[in-house]
């Protein structure tokens, strides 16, 4: 079992089932929703799930393909949580630093190279791609 949570608590979530993916994102809407260079997003199935205390949800309709990415936060604290895409297959995205033993999950590949930061260098072993792959 993956056990997560938000800044003062008010959220709590659980995720019965192994990453399907860890990626880096380095998309600027992720860039600007951490405030940081890149954000860290486990892939896991939505039913797997279970999440406790209400999130607020921003619908991110400023995206690369024109369909809106669902964001949601915890609405007290601001921690991002999931990102739902419309057309996510039955999978949500999970922001890796809310996780309560997030170094457990390494990056196995970057998004949107194409817009990282000059500094930031890719660990060993991660496959970058300069927009989404497919
Ligand atoms: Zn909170
Ligand atoms: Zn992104």
């Amino acid at each position: 079992m993956i056990e997560g949570g938000c800044n003062c608590g008010a959220i709590r979530y659980k995720i019965d089932a192994k990453p399907v993916v860890v990626a880096q994102c380095h998309c600027k809407n992720c860039q600007r929703q951490s405030g940081s260079a890149f954000s860290i997003n486990l892939m896991v199935p939505v039913a797997a799930v279970t999440t406790s205390g209400e999130l607020t949800t921003y619908t991110d309709t400023d995206t690369a393909s024109g369909n809106p990415v669902y964001r949601r936060f915890c609405g007290t604290c601001g921690s991002p949580i999931f990102s739902d895409l419309s057309q996510g297959n039955g999978m949500t995205i999970v922001k890796v630093g809310t996780l309560d033993e997030p170094g457990k999950f390494a990056p196995a590949v970057a998004v949107w190279t194409s817009t990282a930061w000059p500094w930031v260098k890719l660990p060993e072993g991660v496959k970058g791609f300069e927009r989404n792959p497919r």
